[in-house]
């Protein structure tokens, strides 16, 4: 062919963190097929759907297959009564989010990804170890990236002092993937006073944030000036195991705008030239999911996780290894033992004990030397793991 291809694919790194892995725990499988493995590297949740956003779904079937209640394309942005329960979401969390500034999406990986559509070139901040999916759509725009080191010096919680830039793009993610750690108030409030003082916008993923304890921030909007310099990104897959379901949505204040444009006029501009809305039957789980009964259900879902994440966190305790998350986070960071590596430890485990997880190595450069463990596994592989880690640690 003659076409000119978008050559920043080819910037691109080789994304072999997961193959890599699944390459290695295929040959040792085929060396020594009678060792059972346990898995603690998965990112995905195991439990089934609630009963409440089943028997919402159930009859979202039922009604598209009448002619009073079929549905065709969904609204662009999301259907008012999902766009209702998202803002009481907000509100039950003291914040004040209209349901003009809420765009439905399939998923919040969508939504990271294709911000940048909406964005030209700027300068890029993005925290390293870091969810992948950042700083690849930055490469793929052909964005230039600073990473902003976190690690153990900062709790893995970096902060914008020293940073010297203006009108710049920060992706935040808290409850962390893959730290696990979590921003409070003040931490945050940082980050929110440096964007607005910067003219810079923050693009915060929250997908985490039913998992949090206590009282840290839940939304970015939960600290003052936010509505100036945030959008947030959330989604139902952590929250109502709605990986496979695909549900979740993106809030674009009012307030955003530079050079005399809305941000949310383009983004909904971006999203009702390129993605068709939501189907209805999800967008009735997702409601049911966000009802006082389903979501009471849903945290049931995340308090199983966590309850793996302390049965994980007491082993690390026991042995007085460093870590951060497994309290407001299902993932668990911890410092390989005896300063090996972090392909090194996933080597080990998997040849001495057979426990898989993940090398923080492919996290990013500051992930070298940790390791991610993860609570989505069931309550036995997570009770064996940790026994036969018990013996190596
Ligand atoms: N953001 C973070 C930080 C994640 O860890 C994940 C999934 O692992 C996502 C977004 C993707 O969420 P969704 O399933 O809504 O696309």
């Amino acid at each position: 062919m003659k076409i000119k291809l978008n050559t920043h694919y080819s910037e691109l790194k080789k994304n072999y963190l997961f193959s890599e892995i699944a390459r290695r725990v295929a040959a040792y499988s085929a060396a020594d097929p009678q060792k059972k493995i346990v898995r603690l590297g998965i990112g995905d949740v195991t439990l089934p759907l609630s009963p409440c956003v089943i028997k919402a779904m159930e009859k979202a079937v039922a009604e598209m297959g009448k002619k009073e209640t079929f549905q065709g394309y969904p609204p662009s942005f999301g259907y008012d009564f999902l766009l209702k329960a998202i803002s009481n979401h907000y509100a039950a969390y003291g914040t004040d989010i209209g349901t003009d500034e809420i765009f439905v999406s399939d998923g919040a990986k969508s939504d990271v990804g294709n911000i940048t559509d909406i964005l030209g070139s700027n300068p890029v901040l993005i925290t390293d170890p870091v969810y992948p999916v950042y700083y690849d759509s930055n490469v793929m725009s052909g964005n230039s990236v600073t990473f902003i080191p976190a690690n153990r010096e900062n709790g893995f919680l970096p902060s914008p002092r020293g940073i010297d830039t203006n009108g710049a793009v920060i992706y935040l993610c808290s409850p962390n993937n893959p730290t696990g750690a979590v921003y409070d108030k003040a931490g945050l409030q940082e980050w929110v006073d440096f964007a607005v003082s910067t003219g810079s916008l923050i693009v915060f993923d929250s997908a985490y944030e039913a998992y949090i304890k206590g009282d840290l921030p839940h939304t970015i909007y939960q600290i003052e000036g936010a509505r100036k310099c945030a959008i947030e990104i959330c989604s139902f897959s952590k929250t109502a195991g709605f990986t496979g379901v695909r549900c979740s949505w993106a809030v674009v204040p009012r307030e955003l705008e530079s050079g005399g444009v809305k941000l949310a006029e383009y983004w909904a501009r971006r999203q009702s030239t390129k993605f068709n809305g939501v189907p209805y039957i999800v967008q009735r789980g997702a409601e049911a999911a966000f009802s006082k009964e389903g979501y009471a259900e849903c945290m049931g879902l995340v308090e199983y996780y966590m309850e793996n994440a302390r049965i994980i966190s007491a082993l690390l305790d026991r042995k007085g290894i460093y870590y951060t998350g497994g309290v407001s986070a299902p993932y668990i960071w911890m410092q390989c033992p005896n300063g090996l590596s972090s392909w090194e430890f996933f080597d080990e485990l998997l040849n001495t004990v057979q426990v898989v997880g993940t090398p923080g190595a492919g996290f990013g450069a500051n992930g070298e030397g940790f390791f991610r463990l993860t609570s989505f596994g069931t309550r036995d592989d997570t009770v064996e793991a940790v026994s036969r880690l018990e013996k190596i640690l």
